[in-house]
């Protein structure tokens, strides 16, 4: 590949999303690497030795995006690639031992959370869920309790939140899980690398839905892992192999091609978040507003502290109108919006409108009258005019 990770050291990561996992540098070679098409490779060898073997096992169209995203997150390996950021879920919930505690944000990405509960109730994990912007709360979470007396064996980090927007004070909880025995996997999917460096903060493993922002298009469903710990990154591949929860070649060449413009990408979408949650706080039409942006967010001054930007995810709750309740005036709000789409996922080019509760597996104590923004790259006044206008039509 064209960049060592010793290399990709000494680059500002704007410059790793371009220069990352291209062919070498030499006479006639591709700018760019091929999608390889095979579901097997030339050879004698046994599976598991270090050949390529058999699809499920390697495709070498995964490795320019697995380089890119460990030299992004600081790891001192290559990441994995998965099918879905869901798969990458059940693969890092598989480092969990049978019956071990795993403690997780109340307030993770439903699907997240829907796992872990289907994990529980069949009694292959415990499950103690934890407001994780309350440090002390998860440092209890984390200790010995219950009939067995167990301490956790995994603490899961998501922050800024799906979509509540908590945030964790992610160095004082990483020191507060080693120190019970517990190994820390993050959920970086809302803040991408060049926002957040979860293992500089002290996580074992990094995760990401690389559908959001690191594919960036909303064409593609893959998701990643990453760690700098290689007993961990042994366990994980052998996982992806035997479960099966591959990326396609193609999926994989995509989110290489919608890598190279993450910096771009979240460096406009990010100023943008910052201008709309500005302009939303003082709209009569929102009861509340979050953004971590914000200096009147709870979660400020942590954000600042561990993050490079806000992210560009507001979420709004919208004021009972005109004989709506909450929800009936946020459903409102989203059909009135002409240029926003009203569609679930984040983290593409284009804005994204949704109210959370319609989903069935939202935890209940996400407000019904929720409404999450995905804010894309368009130009922010055009993003503002609808918005505005859309707002008008509740007449708060
Ligand atoms: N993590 C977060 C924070 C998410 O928002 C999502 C999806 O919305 C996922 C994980 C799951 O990713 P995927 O939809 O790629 O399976």
């Amino acid at each position: 590949m064209s960049l060592s990770d010793q290399q990709a050291a000494g680059l500002s990561a704007e410059t790793v999303v371009v220069a990352a996992g291209r062919p070498p540098r030499e006479r006639d070679q591709p700018v760019n690497p091929p999608v390889v098409l095979s579901s097997t490779y030339f050879g004698t060898g046994a599976l598991d030795t270090g050949d390529r073997g058999y699809g499920r096992y390697s495709n070498p169209t995964w490795d320019p995006f697995e380089e890119a995203i460990g030299q992004l997150e600081g790891a001192e390996l290559p990441g994995l690639l998965y099918a879905s950021g869901l798969a990458a879920v059940s693969s890092a919930l598989s480092l969990i031992p049978a019956g071990g505690v795993l403690v997780m944000p109340t307030h993770s990405y439903s699907g997240t959370l829907v796992m872990a509960s289907e994990l529980a109730r069949k009694e292959f994990v415990q499950l103690r869920t934890v407001d994780i912007a309350d440090t002390e709360a998860v440092k209890a979470a984390l200790a010995p309790a219950g009939p067995d007396r167990r301490a956790a064996s995994m603490l899961w980090l998501e922050s800024p939140t799906n979509p509540m927007l908590g945030i964790a004070d992610i160095p004082a909880l990483t020191g507060a899980a080693h120190d019970a025995g517990a190994i820390v996997v993050t959920d970086n999917t809302f803040s991408t690398p060049l926002v957040q460096q979860p293992l500089a903060l002290g996580s074992d493993v990094v995760l990401h839905s690389v559908t959001k922002y690191l594919a960036g298009h909303s064409d593609v469903v893959l998701g990643a892992l990453v760690t700098s710990n290689p007993d961990i990154r042994s366990a994980l591949l052998h996982n992806r192999t035997i479960h099966g929860g591959i990326a396609g070649p193609f999926e994989a060449w995509l989110a290489l091609r919608g890598l190279r413009t993450l910096a771009l990408r979240v460096e406009r979408s990010q100023q943008s978040a910052a201008v709309l949650a500005q302009r939303l706080s003082s709209h009569p039409a929102i009861e509340s507003i979050r953004f971590p942006g914000l200096a009147t967010d709870p979660g400020h001054k942590r954000a600042k502290a561990q993050m490079n930007g806000f992210g560009s995810i507001i979420c709004i709750e919208v004021a009972p109108a005109g004989g709506l309740d909450g929800a009936g005036a946020a459903d409102k709000l989203v059909r009135a919006l002409q240029l926003w789409l009203p569609a679930t996922s984040l983290g593409g080019v284009e804005s994204l409108i949704e109210r959370r509760r319609r989903h069935a597996a939202e935890p209940v104590s996400v407000p019904e009258n929720l409404v999450r923004l995905s804010v894309g790259i368009e130009n922010v006044e055009d993003l503002w005019a609808d918005l505005k206008q859309a707002l008008d039509t509740l007449g708060g």
